[in-house]
């Protein structure tokens, strides 16, 4: 049967669908070369993983600078809290909005740790990026094109989430819209996708396998969201150490206080997948120690300077 399907695309239109971003269409890349996207004093894509991590949402000043100051400590590199929260139910939580975004910028100065923070609608563009070192754009508002056009003209740079339903010709489309616009600061974010069993055993499925996909397809940086993949706390460290293993250029992990702090109430949104201060800093351990080996497979001289959070990185 030779019935042509409108819409149908595959890997092979991506020259077509996304120029700008397509290695197809820049072979000047070479194979594992890729792009920088600079944050401040952060930079992704170097091949050393960048964690960020934070509250899923901004509920107060306390919680967002005590988390702030403990995820600093255990190794991070940025902060995320959502001041505009995407929920199921209008009547849920919906984010303290510039409250969150000034509590966010004061969080970023105190620690030094640039933040991204998500922007759902065209409308708050402007605003957010008076607050936030960098955009993010959510699964749910991935299609959102205006939306995309608009973040690509703010200049800041972009944490674009993949859809929970979207493929990967699909999720590279929408980098495109900003890309467009002249900005090529894009970081893709895998944060699970939906399938049959969604719900059933873990929130998501988390498709590890777009990770190096990702990276055959474009040039630019990945990363990976075990929180919201999984949306279980136990699972995010062992997902977290897999996407990694997957090439992944950084991970962005919600932590929480509520159950070490017996004062600090439960989170509003996402409590279920929040881990503790302490298990990021296992995470980060894992990276850095990785990195560390990697360097001393090259340069045996690199042994003696292995890495430790006391003394820095
Ligand atoms: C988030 O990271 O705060 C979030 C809402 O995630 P997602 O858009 O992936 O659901
Ligand atoms: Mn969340």
């Amino acid at each position: 049967m030779n019935q042509k399907i409108a819409g149908q695309v595959s890997l092979e239109d991506l020259s077509r669908i996304c120029p700008t971003i397509s290695r197809r269409t820049h072979p000047d890349f070479g194979e594992g070369c890729g792009f920088e996207v600079e944050v401040g004093t952060v930079r992704f894509g170097t091949g050393v993983p960048v964690v960020i991590a934070g509250p899923c949402a901004v509920e107060s000043e306390r919680q967002m600078i005590e988390l702030a100051l403990s995820v600093k400590s255990a190794g991070a590199d940025m902060l995320r809290g959502g001041a505009y929260k995407p929920r199921t139910s209008p009547h849920d939580f919906q984010g303290l909005g510039l409250e969150g975004l000034k509590i966010l910028r004061a969080a970023s100065d105190l620690t030094g740790l640039p933040v991204v923070t998500e922007v759902m609608d065209v409308r708050l563009v402007g605003l957010v990026s008076q607050y936030a070192d960098m955009l993010q754009i959510g699964s749910r508002s991935m299609q959102n094109y205006p939306l995309l056009v608009e973040a690509g003209r703010s200049g800041k740079p972009v944490l674009l989430k993949r859809g929970m339903a979207a493929s990967l010709c699909e999720w590279l489309g929408a980098a495109e819209y900003i890309a467009n616009e002249g900005n090529l600061n894009i970081v893709l974010c895998e944060r699970g996708i939906k399938t049959h069993t969604a719900g059933e055993y873990s929130r998501y499925a988390l498709d590890l396998n777009v990770v190096p996909a990702v990276h055959a397809e474009t040039f630019l940086p990945v990363i990976v969201d075990p929180s919201h993949a999984t949306g279980v706390a136990s699972r995010v460290e062992p997902a977290s150490r897999a996407a990694i293993e997957f090439g992944s250029d950084g991970l962005m992990i919600e932590v929480s206080h509520w159950e070490r702090d017996s004062d600090m109430p439960r989170p509003l949104c996402d409590a279920d997948q929040a881990i503790t201060p302490e298990t990021l800093g296992t995470i980060v351990d894992f990276i850095r120690e990785r990195e560390t080996a990697a360097q001393c497979k090259n340069d045996p001289t690199m042994c003696s300077a292995r890495y430790s959070r006391a003394s820095g990185r």
